[in-house]
């Protein structure tokens, strides 16, 4: 009655036990096979992709919501154990590349700066004011004063949002004098004009 059953099982074992006894090379043939075969595996990824990509998408939106807390308790817990390795790790980092890793900050930032600048001066760097036109004396400025929702302090985050917005024309570039003196005055216009209008 179970003879096939039997057979079929006795078969998988046998299976088995030459994958056991053969994994290292077993794997290592798949390996091979599939960085001989790499551009291939990959078209056939990218194309059963597009294909499926809704289905796809779908899928693990709904495994990540499925187990969405534990994926969250795992990575939490996973760093709650890993946390001393974590820390040390940082300051590690910071000690070795600290210097480093701050100089190319200020370079990405002075590039985008350099480029917002750019852009709001119709392709120069300079104070609407006064013509200033060393850019570390140059803010991005609100023309109708109604920068509080942005005081954050830093030009730079100005700026990204800036070009994430797509340059809004309520900025203009000014220097810090003007700026300033600009926002100390009660009709808001910089000293620069009036003294000149007055001459
Ligand atoms: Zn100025
Ligand atoms: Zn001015």
């Amino acid at each position: 009655m179970s003879s096939l059953t039997d057979r079929e099982n006795q078969r998988k074992k046998q299976m088995k036990k030459y994958y056991d006894s053969h994994r290292s090379q077993i794997l290592k043939q798949k390996r091979k096979h599939y960085q001989d075969n790499i551009e291939e595996y990959k078209k056939r990824r990218k194309e059963n992709y597009q294909k499926n990509r809704e289905k796809i998408l779908e899928e693990k939106k709904k495994e990540y919501k499925d187990h969405k807390s534990r994926y969250h308790n795992y990575s939490k817990k996973y760093y709650q154990e890993n946390r001393a390795y974590y820390l040390q790790k940082a300051r590690k980092d910071r000690e070795e590349n600290g210097e480093h890793i701050n100089k190319l900050r200020r370079e990405r930032q002075s590039k985008i700066k350099e480029e917002v600048y750019r852009h709001y001066g119709n392709g120069k760097i300079m104070c609407v004011c006064c013509g200033e036109s060393n850019i570390k004396f140059l803010t991005l400025d609100h023309i109708h004063n109604d920068g509080k929702q942005h005081r954050s302090g830093k030009s730079f985050r100005l700026a990204v949002w800036a070009k994430k917005n797509n340059y809004p024309s309520t900025l203009q570039v000014m220097c810090m004098n003007c700026n300033w003196a600009r926002s100390k005055e009660s009709d808001k216009i910089c000293p620069h004009k009036k003294f000149k209008s007055t001459e």
